[in-house]
């Protein structure tokens, strides 16, 4: 198969990276997916590995050891992972869009040299705490609490769903910084910039999940941990629109994740078509599966065409934030239905696991939840169309 995969003309170094990519996909993730899939196991010699060919830090500046990349070439990389294996992509997604870009747009120089180069290599991982048990939609109503201690903060609560968060070497932590007798919504949040050595500092519960499996999803659980004051990203009461804004480009990972899944699931459909046979001929003979693949391929075509579009418009320094609630819509309710269709095309087969696509299946699922559910990302859209 050619490298491009869409309508999207590449550059040399586009194609050069997608090459690498696949490469990686096919040699490191492929043959292991679905054994680390069973076993719920994530592997950790990935992140070293992902880190030494830059993957890790592929928007950060070569400064901190960066690529430098555009989203654009970002997001073919992160296309090419999901399709081999939709855990390692997350990982990379989390870690590329969300924690590394809020300390490079809002930490201080001090901060951003103490982490983003071991980022960028692949030696301290990233995660990204918003969620909590009880705030997940509604995420300005989260009540993790941070109040003053000396020059520095005490925080405590649970941050739920947190991905990678067995293995973060630094974890962005959003926490309430006005008091219970004064809220300020929104305005009352902050970040913080977490380590697993500071004192209070605790994982707890691991999530038993339907997909994803090789990605661990757990609770922090912060009891009374001492957060030294250099720690506070940015402004104090700007953590929720940090969050926010770091989300719209977020959501444009899980876009590019979700079209990975639903490609990995179109190829095996298209393949299996081909090799079985009823009625004495290939079922891709029959023009009910025809249409079923017809269907499947216009519509990754359709999602990946917006999501490159808005990657362009994002380094142009356009806003995104409506574009790119639709990317992930488009795209991850197109990995769902196109899941679908593939464990359909493989009949009986497509339920078990001796082939590939039920575990497709199950990994599109949470692509319609994290990041903002479809129902919120229709709502931002919503939004957006009254907005001015
Ligand atoms: C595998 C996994 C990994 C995750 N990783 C992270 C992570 O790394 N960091 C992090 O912070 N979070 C993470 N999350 C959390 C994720 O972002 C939340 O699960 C998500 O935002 C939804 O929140 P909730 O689960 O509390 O559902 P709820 O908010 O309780 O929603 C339940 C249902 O109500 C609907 N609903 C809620 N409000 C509205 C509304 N206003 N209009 C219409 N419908 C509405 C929702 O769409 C949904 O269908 C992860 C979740 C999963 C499953």
């Amino acid at each position: 198969m050619p490298v491009e995969t869409s309508l999207t003309p590449l550059t040399d170094e586009q194609r050069a990276i997608v090459e690498t990519a696949r490469a990686f996909a096919a040699t490191e993730l492929a043959p292991h997916a679905a054994d680390w899939d069973a076993r719920a196991h994530f592997e950790p010699s990935l992140v070293a590995k992902l880190g030494g060919l830059g993957f890790l830090g592929m928007l950060l500046p070569e400064a901190h050891d960066g690529l430098g990349l555009d989203t654009l070439t970002y997001l073919l990389a992160l296309e090419e992972i999901a399709v081999a294996d939709a855990s390692a992509a997350v990982m990379m997604s989390v870690h590329n869009s969300l924690p590394t870009q809020m300390l490079l747009r809002w930490g201080t120089p001090e901060q951003q040299r103490r982490f983003l180069a071991p980022m960028a290599r692949g030696e301290l991982l990233g995660a990204f705490c918003l969620s909590e048990p009880d705030s997940g939609s509604d995420a300005a109503s989260l009540r993790t609490q941070a109040v003053r201690d000396g020059d520095g903060w005490r925080l405590t609560g649970t941050k739920a769903w947190v991905t990678q968060g067995t293995h973060a070497g630094v974890l962005l932590c959003m926490a309430r910084t006005d008091t219970p007798e004064a809220r300020r919504g929104a305005k009352g949040i902050s970040t913080f910039i977490l380590t697993p050595d500071l004192p209070g500092f605790g994982v707890g519960k691991k999530e038993d999940k339907l997909g994803l499996r090789a990605s661990p999803t757990v609770q922090i659980v912060l009891d009374d941990c001492r957060v030294p004051g250099d720690r506070l990203l940015g402004q104090e009461g700007q953590g929720f629109i940090y969050a926010m804004q770091s989300l719209d480009h977020g959501r444009l990972g899980i876009a590019a994740q979700a079209i990975g899944i639903a490609r990995a699931a179109f190829e095996a459909a298209v393949a299996y078509a081909a090799e079985r046979r009823q009625f004495g001929q290939p079922i891709r003979d029959f023009q009910a599966l025809q249409f079923k693949l017809a269907d499947m391929a216009a519509r990754i075509a359709s999602a990946r065409a917006l999501l490159h579009a808005t990657a362009a418009a994002k380094d142009r320094g356009e806003p995104i934030t409506r574009f790119g609630s639709m990317c992930k819509l488009l795209a991850s309710e197109t990995a769902m239905w196109v899941t679908t269709q593939a464990v359909q095309v493989f009949g009986g087969y497509g339920y078990v696991k001796e082939y590939p696509v039920e575990r497709y299946f199950r990994d599109a699922k949470v692509t319609e939840i994290y990041e903002g559910t479809s129902e919120v990302q229709r709502v931002v859209i919503a939004r957006e169309l009254y907005a001015d």
